[in-house]
């Protein structure tokens, strides 16, 4: 990437950007640069007219008919094949449902009972946290069981990995660094140990193509509220290969996973594939929402939003570099863009105050414990004039040391 001289010659890539035109598809406020589009997207006009109709009409005048009539029931199951159209899947193996947290002790437990005589899950330290709570919660149903961490039991994860691993509980982008993990050759190297893997796919459905079939993924999971602009708590999504389908159990056996939900069995009796995955009464008027947000996905070519991801992080980090440099800001971002998600964070001492003070000027990206400055590129909306001023805003904090007002150093409970 060339390193630009001024906002003009910013404003010039955005002229000539082939996704120009889903920008002016999104709500966001004037004078908002919005780099947290990977803690939660932007909205679109579409999702709330989408909204008014499910909520006016459908509940409003439909009621209890809308079930059948608006198709509520099978919102999960349409959602999930084109959320897996973005993320290499087939049709039929992949549902919207629950929460990723949820999603992911789902498809622990599926993966152990296919691996009944094995004992060990392997995970990372550096994990998104909730996924080694949901383990840790996991282990804790099962007498005998182990959890192996990378960064704390051996420095790579390929080294934890035997023949009494169960499954391998893996993000594909590290959420803080934004590192890339390589599907194919992690998920091959987890088979030759008979090992199954759960990939988490949070920080990269809609931030890149993603092949899951093709890697040979045994199980994934992943939230709709960060690239894929789902809203706020809109319902995750899991994946599990078709493979897996026959037999395949999990341990939160609700209703809605039911071959007869409305036959109201005294037993449990699993629906055929991925239906199995749901558990109880899905959050309508959510799902509703992502119907709306995928409209706009269903026109989005995968490739060409990997290519102006990768340009607009390279400019952001040689920006950032050359502006700031000097100020003690440090890549903790893989620089090949082949090893990196749609993100870039940098390390900062005062990292909190600084991004309050950039939140302060409209330049909205996010910290995370204990010192890293943490920028997301959702290549729908973003274009290249935002990353130019999010960098010179970055200069100027930093220069004049506006940060240091004591009102940046208040902490809200979410950062
Ligand atoms: C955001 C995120 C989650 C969130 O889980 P929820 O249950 O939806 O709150 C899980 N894992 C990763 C890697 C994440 O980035």
């Amino acid at each position: 990437m060339t390193r630009l001289a001024d906002l003009a010659e910013a404003e010039a890539l955005d002229a000539a950007d082939p996704l120009r035109g889903f920008r002016a598809r999104f709500a966001l406020p004037e004078g908002v640069v919005y780099l947290d589009g990977n803690s939660l997207g932007a909205a679109s006009p579409a999702v709330f007219d989408e909204l008014r109709r499910a909520a006016e009409e459908e509940w409003g005048q439909g009621l209890i008919r809308s079930w059948n009539i608006a198709g509520w029931f099978d919102l999960p199951l349409q959602l999930g094949d084109r959320i897996g159209r973005l993320v290499g899947a087939a049709a039929g193996q992949t549902v919207v449902a629950d929460t990723t947290s949820i999603n992911i002790y789902k498809a622990l437990h599926a993966a152990l009972a296919l691996r009944p005589d094995r004992s060990v899950i392997v995970a990372e330290a550096g994990s998104f946290p909730t996924d080694l709570y949901m383990a840790e919660g996991v282990v804790s149903t099962r007498p005998g069981m182990e959890l192996r961490l990378e960064g704390r039991d051996a420095p790579i994860i390929e080294d934890l990995i035997d023949e009494d691993t169960a499954v391998v509980l893996v993000n594909h982008v590290n959420y803080k660094s934004g590192a890339l993990r390589d599907m194919e050759a992690l998920t091959a190297r987890a088979h030759r140990a008979g090992a199954l893997v759960v990939w988490d796919l949070c920080h990269s459905a809609g931030a890149l193509p993603v092949e899951l079939d093709r890697c040979g993924a045994d199980f994934a999971v992943g939230c709709t509220y960060k690239y894929l602009n789902g809203g706020p708590g809109a319902p995750a999504f899991v994946y599990a290969a078709h493979r897996h389908h026959d037999g395949m159990a999990q341990p939160l056996s609700g209703w809605w996973g039911h071959a007869r939900p409305f036959a109201f069995e005294t037993g449990f009796a699993g629906a055929e594939g991925i239906r199995r995955f749901q558990c109880g009464t899905q959050p309508v008027l959510s799902l509703r929402a992502l119907k709306a947000a995928l409209d706009l996905w269903d026109e989005v070519d995968m490739e060409a939003l990997r290519q102006k991801s990768i340009a607009l992080t390279d400019l952001f980090i040689a920006l950032v570099e050359q502006k700031c440099g000097r100020h003690g800001v440090a890549l903790e971002t893989p620089r090949q863009p082949q090893r990196r998600g749609s993100q870039v964070s940098f390390a900062h001492e005062n990292a909190y105050a600084v991004m309050q003070a950039l939140i302060s000027r409209g330049v909205i990206g996010d910290f995370r414990a204990p010192a890293t400055l943490r920028f997301g590129f959702a290549p729908l909306y973003v274009g290249y004039a935002d990353v130019w001023r999010a960098a010179a805003a970055l200069e100027e904090i930093l220069d004049t040391g506006a940060w240091r007002d004591p009102r940046f150093a208040v902490r809200a409970a979410v950062t």
